[in-house]
């Protein structure tokens, strides 16, 4: 793993190469396993990033005017470097968000298919062909890239994301802006090398590091045509709302608050085992992590508690390297805010079924460790319940029937993911129609979709129109113009005419 004894100074990545920090302001990078800071990163000033842009706005017309399959060969080669060097990447990802290594080696192979799907940005790129629609016109539409665009990342996919967010604004033809998150620079930082590897023109990619300043500068640059963002709720409304303002074209996912249905019908330890994996996975910081198992009638809760109780007891926290069911959460803060929400869920009523904050490894390790919480009578109202708890506190609700567990979840602020867990197919039915949330698992613990669909939620989880991963990065990525062209020859009569034109 990477030495965490010695402290860098990380760069930005612009016009092809690594460039020094000049705002004199920098960001602490963590290992999370061990608590070390093991680098700074530059926090890029406003002028820092229009110079990034510039170069990016330089470098685009060329790029645009390759041959889409060109384009699409640089891809696969940055594929192809990407797997032959997955060791470096599991090893930096873990090192700065604190992963697993099977969690990272997951994330990759996720992260792989939006590449894929951008290998074939010729096929997704077609536009549509009407010959003679009147008057000897052909009409055809084509899809033509933006310009400069930018993706601004959360952490909690170092690449994951990023490659979500990026590849197909690549391929299709954009200069690409990565805004990534502070708290995991180093491995966007290395996937620009392999970028440059692959043959990416200079310019082609960017990474500028930073925070609201830089962000800002996006936002509001004019020569930025399109933003990409993906975080945390009251973030992806402000990065909405400025890009709307400037005029740009945007899609925002916000955070998450999953529930997973389960009915009196359902096989309860199958429910316990994906309940806990896809709740405490990643230390519960995943958009689609299940934080509320919502139990249909008391029996079914009162059964799952009990064989809850012991599973969740028997989770192995610790370092990425020690076969650890979960590791740390990403910073001291994210550790004191969700120790504080556990506090005040005891103070709101909820009844603690497993305490995390006694443990060994809560209270004494240097790691940002938080051993798991289970939550059981959590109600609307509480913060519990209302709020995503980006870390291992999870919570049981109950309810009296489906109907009410339907309309509980689509009253709810988020709308991001949600599964039902049934054997009974018309109650499964009734749950994929009636429910409010962009994705939808029947039996399916973490309902995300492969790579080559669209993913996005609902409501507060996703401002705009747009959705990630997809084909729709394709649509996103460009815009479509009509051409209505005719060929005029000496014999065709072209006098006057004032009327509307109409398809003769
Ligand atoms: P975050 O909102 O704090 O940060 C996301 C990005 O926005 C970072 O690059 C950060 O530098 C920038 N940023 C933060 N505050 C800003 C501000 N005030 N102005 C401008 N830019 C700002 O999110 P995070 O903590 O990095 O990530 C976790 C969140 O992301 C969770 O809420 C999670 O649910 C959400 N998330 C959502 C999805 C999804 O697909 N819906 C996927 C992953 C993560």
């Amino acid at each position: 793993m990477t030495n965490s004894t010695t402290v860098k100074e990380l760069t930005h990545f612009i016009g092809g190469q690594q460039v020094a920090g000049a705002s004199g302001r920098f960001s602490d990078v963590y290992n999370p396993a061990t608590g070390e800071v093991i680098a700074k990163v530059p926090l890029a000033s406003s002028v820092e990033v229009k110079a990034a842009i510039q170069k990016a706005k330089e470098a685009f017309p060329a790029w645009r005017d390759l041959s889409v399959a060109k384009r699409a060969e640089v891809v696969l080669k940055f594929r192809n470097l990407l797997t032959a060097n997955k060791e470096k990447v599991i090893d930096l990802i873990c090192t700065e968000s604190g992963k697993t290594v099977e969690d990272a080696m997951g994330e990759i192979t996720r992260g792989l298919e939006s590449v894929d799907l951008a290998i074939s940005a010729p096929h997704l790129v077609k536009g549509e062909y009407s010959v003679n629609v009147g008057g000897g016109i052909n009409a055809y539409s084509a899809k033509y890239p933006l310009g400069v665009v930018a993706a601004i990342a959360p952490f909690n996919f170092p690449i994951m994301v990023p490659l979500a967010q990026t590849s197909m604004a690549v391929a299709v033809g954009n200069a690409v802006i990565l805004k990534a998150s502070e708290r995991v620079p180093m491995t966007a930082l290395y996937i620009s090398e392999l970028w440059k590897e692959a043959g990416l023109p200079d310019g082609i990619w960017t990474v500028v590091n930073g925070d609201k300043e830089a962000v800002n500068e996006l936002l509001e640059n004019p020569a930025v045509e399109a933003i990409s963002f993906v975080g945390s709720t009251p973030v992806a409304r402000y990065i909405y709302e400025t890009s709307a303002k400037y005029g740009k074209r945007v899609v925002a996912l916000g955070g998450g608050k999953n529930n997973m249905v389960v009915m009196p019908d359902a096989d309860l330890e199958q429910v316990a085992n994906a309940f806990i994996s896809a709740g405490y996975g990643a230390a519960s910081q995943r958009c689609m992590a299940i934080s509320t198992l919502m139990a249909v009638g008391q029996d079914t809760a009162d059964r799952l508690v009990g064989i809850l109780k012991e599973k969740i007891e028997a989770l192995k926290v610790g370092a990425y390297q020690d076969g650890a069911d979960y590791g740390p959460v990403i910073s001291p803060q994210a550790k004191q805010s969700i120790l504080a929400a556990i506090d005040q869920g005891e103070a709101e009523g909820a009844a603690l079924v497993v305490d995390g904050r006694e443990k060994e490894i809560t209270k004494n390790s240097k790691g940002f460790f938080l051993a798991p919480t289970l939550f059981d009578h959590v109600k609307p109202g509480m913060e519990l319940y209302d709020q995503e708890i980006f870390g291992p506190v999870r919570n049981i609700v109950r309810v009296d029937s489906l109907e009410e567990a339907i309309s509980l979840i689509n009253e709810h602020e988020l709308g991001n993911g949600v599964t039902i867990f049934t054997n009974d197919g018309a109650a499964a039915r009734k749950f994929t129609t009636e429910i409010d949330v962009g994705m939808v698992g029947v039996n399916v613990p973490i309902p995300i979709p492969v790579g080559y669909h669209n993913f996005a939620g609902f409501k507060g989880s996703r401002f705009g129109d747009g959705q990630m991963f997809g084909p729709d990065q394709a649509r996103f990525y460009t815009k479509s113009k009509m051409v209505s062209e005719r060929w005029i020859t000496p014999s065709d009569s072209s006098g006057l005419s004032f009327a509307f034109p109409s398809n003769k």
